[in-house]
């Protein structure tokens, strides 16, 4: 490392970074390329020497950003958001800077020591029972993505149960969410052994806004115990990705309870909204759950990744997934008067990535943060409005944060031909470059779904992307 080259290049490449957020919307939003571009553009193998920086950013601007997708454009309304930042691109700068593999306590104590803070910093934001702080059972940690988390507390609970009925009850543990719930927990399932039998995808639909019914849960559950299975898991949802749908968690804790079962809350996108108190009714039971999850770096202004996880009880989590290798020990883990956020993940290693969520609540504050929420709720009921105005169109299931779920209407005559309509006119629409917007399937219904969450959006950019959602719209439809 020579620092003064670092100073040099660094200066640079910020310079190139601010430049490239300057100017982000002259790129197409979705990138236009052919799979196999970049194979035709680069080399076959690593160069012998050293190539020159400026050949190097020059690569980088002609051959790899027309083959990025730019998240932060404020045309981007696909998926959810992934935010970046000032503040959490200088934490990354940071986190870069120690580069660090902070396993145990002893590897980093900052490291362990700032994310049990600012873990407990945004418990209290979000208003979470004491039982998720680190001076109580339970605490919370850093996971990479929500897809990590939910296996993490999956294999706790799976354990619990295990090493209480015995592991030849594996195939007898069952699963309980909505269909609804996100891909990442069937995954989780696949790899905990979880029979996929067991997996219970319970049924929901506009009748409950796509939110998941306790009654539908307790009775399969009590089918289930009654065929001999055992109930140890449950996964609700708060804000789904299809349609932010939110699960009532006081009903569905009041049904898992009595069994015992440990209830999860995957809160990924819309945990962030409910640091504004007008929100926070909807996280409203978490009470009484076992484990908590959102993820700071969807619309948190916090640079991916950073899935926040909290538990109640920690132990349960150490039991699962620790290790205790000789070349690991120290005076410090033995004491126990540390944590190893090692025994809380899947893999060893772990990066320093409290440092960026906490220049984030640092450097903007609460009260801004909570501002930044609130302006793109604003702004996706400015678009919701736009949609309602123009009759040909139909919002699809109700707006609860910023996800707005609406889809083009054909005239008589030509209704079996939705779904398909709608999915030229999204695929149209995209290939303008223009803007990025992505689609689910509520009910067998093809839905367009557009998140508004990129800090650089405007009410410009929406009024824009309306336009030329109604101008792709029209054409397609003069050509019915
Ligand atoms: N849960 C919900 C509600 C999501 O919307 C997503 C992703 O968008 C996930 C889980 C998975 O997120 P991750 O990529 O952090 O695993």
């Amino acid at each position: 490392m020579d620092a003064e080259q670092l100073r040099e290049y660094g200066h640079r490449m910020v310079d190139f970074v601010a430049d490239y957020y300057k100017t982000i919307e002259d790129h197409p939003v979705l990138s236009q390329v052919e799979p196999g571009y970049l194979r035709k553009l680069l080399p076959d193998s690593a160069p012998d020497k050293p190539e020159s920086f400026e050949n190097v950013l020059s690569d980088v601007k002609t051959k790899i950003i027309p083959g990025v997708t730019h998240w932060q454009s404020p045309n981007y309304f696909a998926y959810f958001p992934s935010n970046s930042s000032t503040a959490g691109f200088l934490g990354e700068m940071l986190s870069a800077c120690f580069n660090i593999v902070g396993f145990s306590w002893i590897t980093s104590p900052a490291a362990t020591e700032l994310e049990m803070i600012v873990l407990d910093w945004f418990a209290k934001m979000l208003k979470l029972p004491d039982f998720f702080l680190s001076t109580g059972q339970g605490g919370g940690v850093i996971q990479g993505t929500a897809s990590e988390a939910v296996l993490v507390v999956l294999l706790a609970a799976r354990d619990i149960f295990l090493r209480k009925l015995g592991k030849g009850f594996l195939e007898k543990l069952v699963v309980y969410a909505s269909d609804q719930t996100h891909s990442a927990l069937q995954k989780a399932c696949q790899i905990a052994g979880i029979h996929p039998e067991n997996v219970k995808a319970l049924k929901t639909d506009s009748s409950t806004n796509y939110g998941l019914s306790p009654d539908l849960l307790s009775k399969e559950i009590c089918h289930d115990i009654a065929n001999g299975l055992v109930p140890f898991f449950a996964c609700a949802s708060v804000g789904t990705t299809s349609s932010t749908a939110i699960d009532p968690i006081l009903e569905l804790a009041n049904v898992t309870k009595s069994y015992n079962i440990w209830l999860h809350v995957d809160s990924a996108y819309a945990g962030s909204a409910c640091v504004c108190p007008e929100y926070r009714h909807h996280i409203d039971g978490v009470e009484e759950v076992d484990s908590f999850n959102m993820n700071a770096h969807k619309w948190f202004l916090t640079n991916f990744d950073c899935s926040l996880l909290w538990v109640k009880d920690r132990n349960a989590l150490i039991q699962s997934l620790s290790t205790n290798p000789e070349f690991l020990k120290n005076k410090a883990s033995q004491s126990k008067s540390v944590l190893d956020y090692k025994d809380w993940q899947i893999p060893l290693g772990r990066r320093f990535r409290s440092l960026k969520l906490w220049l984030v609540l640092r450097l903007y504050g609460v009260e801004n943060l909570q501002a930044y929420i609130r302006n793109h709720i604003e702004l996706a009921i400015h678009f919701e409005e736009l949609v309602s105005q123009d009759m040909r169109f139909e919002i699809v299931a109700p707006r609860t944060f910023a996800l707005v779920c609406f889809r083009l209407l054909l005239p008589c005559g030509f209704e079996d031909r939705t779904n398909d309509v709608n999915g030229d006119l999204l695929q149209a629409v995209n290939s303008t470059g223009k803007i990025f917007i992505s689609h689910t399937v509520l009910s067998g219904t093809y839905v367009m779904r557009f998140a508004v969450g990129a800090p650089l959006t405007e009410e410009r950019h929406i009024d824009a992307a309306w336009k030329l959602i109604q101008d792709q719209a029209s054409s397609l439809l003069e050509k019915l």
